[in-house]
């Protein structure tokens, strides 16, 4: 017999994903959704049940309900970012509608992505997937230099050119590091002051205004492409997946 052995995956090596979500029933319909899709899965319904299992489960991503009880969920994310054991943790904020000034908070304060109540499951698991993978990207070595291919767009950082179909596309400096901010992640969303910290430093004279211009003059100069580089209305801008 010279069978091949088959190598099952031990649960250890499935991604672990941690769900601090209160309501009971939307907790179990997240449990059994993920289980099904291959994640182990642990739960919490309360931000201090929440920060403790991050502590010692160590999950892969926290998928993480604004709306809790006792610690709201702002304040697990805030606490859970500022901790050297937990600030790797990609988390996944829950919202409800209308809350994107939660968002923006939550974004700045380290989150990498929300998804907004109710939600399909076809879109959370593709949110997972997306994080997950974006997430261990940015765990391996340093690509801060590797050309970014996306689409029709390539942009090479070490000589600071950008081609759409393989055109050069006349970029300022400002717009290329805007653009290469937004494509290095796509489908992560970057608040505006995230983009005026990245982009420009933080320097108190550029404001939301003129973030929102200059993306008016990239949208612009991407021509046919432009749509790549997506409004979140109340939150701010991505690159489109
Ligand atoms: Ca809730």
């Amino acid at each position: 017999m010279n069978a091949k052995p088959v190598k099952k995956e031990s649960p250890s090596q499935r991604p672990r994903i941690l769900v601090v979500e209160d309501e009971q029933d939307l907790q179990e319909v997240l449990r059994y959704a993920l289980a099904r899709e291959g994640y182990q899965v642990i739960c919490a319904d309360t931000g201090e049940k929440a920060l403790e299992l991050a502590r010692r489960e160590s999950p892969n991503l926290i998928l993480l309900d604004l709306m809790l009880p006792g610690v709201d969920g702002l304040n697990v994310c805030r606490t859970l970012k500022s901790q050297t054991e937990t600030d790797a943790i990609p988390v996944i904020m829950v919202t409800a509608k209308g809350e994107e000034p939660d968002i923006v908070v939550g974004l700045e304060l380290g989150a990498d992505d929300y998804i907004v109540k109710p939600f399909s499951q076809r879109v959370l698991l593709a949110r997972i997937k997306s994080v997950l993978r974006r997430g261990s990207a940015s765990g391996t070595a340093d690509r801060s230099n590797q050309p970014i291919k996306t689409g029709p767009l390539t942009i090479d950082r070490e000589r600071h050119d950008a081609k759409l179909d393989g055109q050069s596309l006349d970029l300022t400096a400002t717009e290329f590091r805007l653009l290469t901010l937004l494509a290095a992640k796509p489908g992560r969303v970057f608040t505006r002051q995230q983009i005026i910290e990245s982009v420009h430093g933080g320097l108190a004279a550029v404001t939301d205004r003129s973030v929102d211009v200059q993306m008016v003059a990239l949208r612009r100069k991407l021509g046919d492409h432009g749509a790549m580089l997506e409004t979140v209305r109340g939150v701010g801008y991505r690159f489109k997946e």
